[in-house]
């Protein structure tokens, strides 16, 4: 067992911490303060290859695998986190979503735009009544000819403010519970398609999310994702794929925190030394370096299993579980050892501690990732 990431992945690793570093860093307060990230910098992104790395080069994406993904995901993770909602939401949650359900022609249509930042996509999932329990989702499609009229609404849609290309879930036949879901891309314009206003929240200013409203929408039976009742299937099995980027994520965010805290903790004097020679800093500083070795190992193994086509639903849940509460961890200390200037704007740490609170809720909260992970074990015993 070779736990060193191959030459390949290490090439890879450093391209885009460059790209990070010097194309995205330099706006990421800016996007903060004007909470939007300009189509600009989507499209630089798109150039870089960001949107594609980690999908099939058959579809427009850049290969590289799982273990890829996970990799550049991580690097990703040194900047603002809305730029790689933007790009999570696109390739991660609407690409994936596509990849897996087909059929060839809706893949051929779609997948080459999202996978190249082209297109900016859209997974709608959520409703009013149904998050958790997403599989008691209320928006119905009902079959009209070769076409479906679809109505209902939707929640907290990342990039729905500004996505080109949505794919939705609703039911086709509500007498089959979740096994009656099915999914479908929808592309704004679409009459009966409503979006709403962009939602003000805690943190990840740059990174948009909306309600959605069907009204009598019509779409054609062309624009159908996967057959009729297995949209809730491509629905987990799209979430496998973004818990698993949202752990790499984590790790990555989780890592620049420990950078910048080991950093001013050596700098930092107080009581006449620096203040990183107090071992209640280094504590902190000792733990978050454990922590963030396990979830990055986590990670990485789950990646490099979905590489040989294991299925990784329980493994996916608990590298999100653990590296997401272990971000906030290493975020509550990171503002701790900053002291006052931990909680002061002028400093992105303040900002990281506030988007680090979204990854213990989004893509299925931390109680829903246990219930994965009990009932796997428990289905397996
Ligand atoms: C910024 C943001 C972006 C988002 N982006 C998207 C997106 O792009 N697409 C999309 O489809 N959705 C998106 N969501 C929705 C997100 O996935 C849901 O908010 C999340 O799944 C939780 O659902 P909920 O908010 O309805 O909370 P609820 O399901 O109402 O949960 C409330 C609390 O109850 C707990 N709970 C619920 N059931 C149980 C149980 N059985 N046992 C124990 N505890 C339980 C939950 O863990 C939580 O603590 C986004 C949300 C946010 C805030």
């Amino acid at each position: 067992m070779d736990l060193e990431l191959p030459e390949e992945l290490r090439l890879l690793q450093s391209s885009v911490r460059k790209f990070v570093d010097e194309t995205l860093a330099p706006h990421e307060k800016e996007v903060e303060e004007k909470d939007e990230i300009s189509r600009s910098l989507i499209a630089a992104m798109g150039e870089s290859g960001l949107f594609g790395i980690g999908h099939d080069e058959k579809w427009g994406g850049q290969g590289f695998g799982k273990l890829g993904y996970c990799v550049a995901v991580e690097q990703a993770g040194r900047v603002n986190a809305s730029f790689w909602n933007v790009v999570g939401a696109t390739s991660g949650l609407c690409g994936t979503a596509i990849e897996l359900g087909g059929p060839d022609a809706v893949r051929e249509r779609y997948l080459p735009d999202l996978f190249s930042g082209k297109k900016v996509g859209a997974y709608a999932l959520s409703e009013p009544g149904a998050g958790s329990d997403a599989g008691s989702l209320k928006t119905q499609a009902k079959r009209d000819g070769d076409a479906y009229v679809i109505d209902g609404a939707k929640t907290f849609i990342t990039n729905a403010p500004i996505a080109e290309v949505f794919v939705i879930f609703a039911n086709t036949d509500p007498s089959k519970g979740n096994k009656g879901i099915t999914a479908f891309v929808v592309e704004r314009g679409t009459k009966g398609l409503e979006i709403g206003k962009n939602d003000e929240k805690m943190g990840l200013h740059g990174s948009t999310t909306a309600q959605l409203y069907f009204h009598s929408m019509r779409v054609p039976g062309s624009q159908r994702v996967g057959d009729e009742g297995q949209g809730f299937k491509i629905a987990l099995g799209t979430l496998d794929m973004g818990r698993l980027g949202l752990a790499a994520h984590s790790v990555g965010i989780a890592q620049r925190l420990l950078d910048a805290s080991a950093q001013y903790a050596k700098s930092r004097v107080q009581f006449g030394k620096p203040i990183a020679t107090n071992q209640a800093i280094q504590w902190m500083l000792a733990d978050a370096a454990t922590e963030i070795h396990a979830a990055r190992l986590m990670v990485y193994d789950a990646a490099a299993r979905a590489d040989k086509g294991e299925r990784i639903t329980q493994r996916a849940a608990m590298a999100k579980l653990f590296a997401t509460e272990m971000l906030g961890r290493v975020a509550d200390n990171a503002v701790q050892v900053h002291g006052g200037m931990g909680y002061m704007r002028e400093l992105w740490v303040e900002r990281a501690y506030r988007d680090a609170r979204i990854t213990r809720i989004y893509e299925g909260t931390s109680e829903v990732q246990r219930m994965v992970i009990a009932g796997a074990l428990l289905e397996n015993t």
